[in-house]
């Protein structure tokens, strides 16, 4: 059966990518996108910069030290053969199975007798292989080449992607197994690419080298670094850890890969220091928008409440990273708890990313940009990861390619089974036709306009003999639902809501969320956005642009009401907001400001800026913002109190 992932046991089983179809809609739209303009796009920048060419260099002994790309970037070709891989198999594109083959036959030429595969170590005058653990990342990409060959073996069968995959899987477990080298690479992924190659050839040696490399981490089995150990999760070993820090992505990609090795091994200590971690880092390190990581300077988390709203860094990759540890917990688990998270992530930061024809992407994703960013020129390389506008591609291009893989294999994150039935997690337009375990078939065709509108109509599409029980997700933020089935109406609360009959061919089944609009308030700890309220919609996070402001300036310092609840208005919510009268020109300090010159701390509260009125307020989706071009852009409001002068 083809999934990214497929744990050999759980409280779920996810569905095969076969058994689940997008028929359009809000994901299905993103899907096509991502299948006829992003895979292409991948890869032709990875051919223009030579990323691609490294492999053909290292094959024809040319390479040397004016090797473009970082040493990361062999792994964005594998992320993008993992994408081609699912998209080979959910289309039949010949296009996509013709990619795979061009480029398993660069790669293989590049992979030395002896199995080892790398284009930046270990080939001319470059430093020898697995001379900078910390940061050369050799084995942070064949963990990538793993799971795209995880993606052919699913798919497709053995050939020689599986073949080439097998031959590096088995050099890292020679020189790093427990008899080897006691190392472990600066940035996670190994260890997820490992586990579920084992799970996918049923070679539990692959597991046991993934749980090898868990298990010597946190114990300072690399060389300190500025940023210090937990920068990769090297401070503490990830049993007794109680919170994600350091390095999101490394963290997040190391967690999947505990997540992968307890279940494999019963270990359950393992996968309740992993909840524990996860319940605290969701409660205390996460943005709104499911976005992870708050610091710039290291890509990571930062303390519990340390989520600014401009300095948020939610790099996209750490979206990706998180549906795959929140994921593999569902899977474990069965709990609502993680597919809330998924679809909180999967609408706020990887939608967000991709521009709408599907050839720019954001890499950052902050929740509060001051200044408009510059057009990014499409056919420009952008050095850095902030801009407030999607850039073409990145000197450290990981996002473009994760996204690409997330997307071409998204249809696998709606629906599970278990023995007695089928579970929904993510409402998309859909058909499923599943088989539960006895092998009686299942067929569900799901129809939607989420999150537009918060109706989704299931119809049972084939009779299955006997009862079963259809299970649904409700989402956490959907108090109020309405579940109409077999003629009646009931409320049913947030969490999970079960049905068990015999259901009849083409019965109706119709589960109504309430996507009006909300407010939702921080947690005071979160200092910096106290006294702010931001309104969400069903599973969106709303956003205000300065492109709908009379003055763009006046994004700054505008209150609005919170005694006045948010309204549906056209693409988003209406909420009345009171524009300031601001200065056209320099000094831009609310007045009264120091007199004889401009400094924005005062010995007294400021008075509040001049009013130029109320207004309604539009506020649009957070992943459509800087669609309409660059624009300042927040999340967070402040809400209008009282003047302590009670002016
Ligand atoms: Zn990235």
């Amino acid at each position: 059966m083809s999934s990214p992932v497929l744990p050999s046991r759980g409280r779920v089983r996810p569905l095969g990518l076969a058994q689940v179809t997008l028929t359009g809609g809000f994901w299905g739209e993103r899907q096509a996108v991502n299948a006829t303009a992003t895979l292409a796009h991948c890869e032709s920048w990875m051919e223009r910069l030579g990323w691609l060419a490294n492999f053909d260099r290292v094959a024809d002994g040319t390479t040397g030290p004016d090797r473009p790309g970082w040493p990361f970037s062999d792994s964005e070709v594998y992320k993008l053969l993992e994408a081609l891989c699912w998209e080979a198999a959910r289309t039949g594109d010949p296009g996509a199975e013709a990619a795979i083959k061009r480029l398993t036959a660069r790669i293989a030429r590049a992979q030395d007798p002896d199995g080892y595969l790398n284009t930046c170590f270990g080939h001319g005058d470059q430093p020898p292989r697995y001379s900078d653990l910390e940061g050369g990342h050799e084995l942070y990409n064949t963990g990538h080449l793993l799971q795209a060959a995880v993606a052919r073996l699913r798919t497709h069968g053995e050939d020689d992607l599986v073949r080439l995959a097998r031959r590096a899987a088995d050099h890292v477990c020679r020189t790093f197994g427990a008899d080897g080298r006691a190392g472990i690479c600066g940035h996670p992924e190994i260890e997820v690419g490992l586990a579920e190659f084992g799970r996918a050839l049923g070679e539990e040696r692959y597991v046991e080298q993934a749980r090898l490399f868990l298990d010597r981490r946190g114990h300072g089995t690399l060389r300190d670094i500025p940023l210090g150990r937990a920068y990769f999760q090297d401070d503490v070993p990830i049993r007794e850890a109680e919170v994600w820090r350091g390095h999101a992505v490394r963290a997040l990609y190391l967690t999947a890969a505990a997540v992968d090795v307890a279940v494999e091994r019963g270990d359950d200590e393992l996968l309740r220091a992993v909840e524990r971690q996860w319940e605290r880092s969701v409660a205390r390190r996460t943005y709104i928008t499911g976005g992870m990581g708050s610091r710039h300077q290291d890509e990571g988390f930062g303390e519990d409440w340390e989520l600014p709203p401009d300095r948020a860094y939610c790099e996209t990759c750490a979206g990706v990273a998180s549906i795959m540890v929140s994921w593999r917990l569902l899977l474990a688990t069965g709990e609502p708890r993680y597919a809330d998270l998924v679809e909180r992530t999967l609408y706020n930061v990887v939608a967000t990313s991709p521009s709408s024809d599907g050839r720019a992407f954001f890499y950052a994703n902050p929740l509060h940009q001051r200044t408009p960013g510059r057009p990014a020129d499409p056919d420009e390389v952008s050095p850095r990861a902030e801009g407030g506008t999607r850039a073409a591609w990145f000197d450290v291009s990981c996002c473009p390619t994760n996204v690409a893989r997330t997307l071409a294999s998204l249809h696998g994150y709606l629906a599970t089974t278990d023995d007695d039935g089928l579970q929904l997690h993510q409402y998309a337009s859909c058909e499923i036709r599943a088989e539960l375990p006895d092998g009686r078939p299942v067929a569900v065709d799901v129809e939607t306009r989420y999150p537009e509108s918060g109706t989704v109509r299931l119809r049972v599409a084939a009779e299955t003999p006997g009862p079963w029980t259809l299970t649904l997700r409700v989402p956490s933020w959907a108090a109020g639902a309405t579940l109409i089935e077999d003629g009646r109406t009931r409320q049913v609360p947030p969490g999970l809501v079960r049905v068990r009959r015999a259901f009849r061919a083409g019965e109706l089944i119709t589960l109504d969320l309430p996507v009006e609009p909300r407010f939702t308030w921080p947690d005071p700890r979160i200092d910096a956005v106290r006294g702010c309220v931001a309104v969400e919609r069903g599973p969106e996070v709303l956003c205000a642009e300065s492109r709908d402001l009379p003055d763009p300036a006046a994004l700054d310092a505008l209150v609005i009401d919170p005694g006045s609840a948010p309204r549906a208005g056209a693409g988003g919510a209406l909420v009345r907001a009171l524009l300031p009268t601001l200065p056209s020109t320099l000094p831009s300090t609310l007045p009264p400001a120091r007199p004889g010159g401009d400094w924005p701390y005062l010995s007294r509260p400021a008075a509040p800026p001049g009013d130029a009125g109320w207004i309604d307020l539009p506020l649009r989706p957070y992943h459509s913002w800087a669609r309409r071009g660059p624009a300042g852009m927040r999340v967070w409001l402040p809400a209008s109190t009282p003047h302590p002068e009670g002016e």
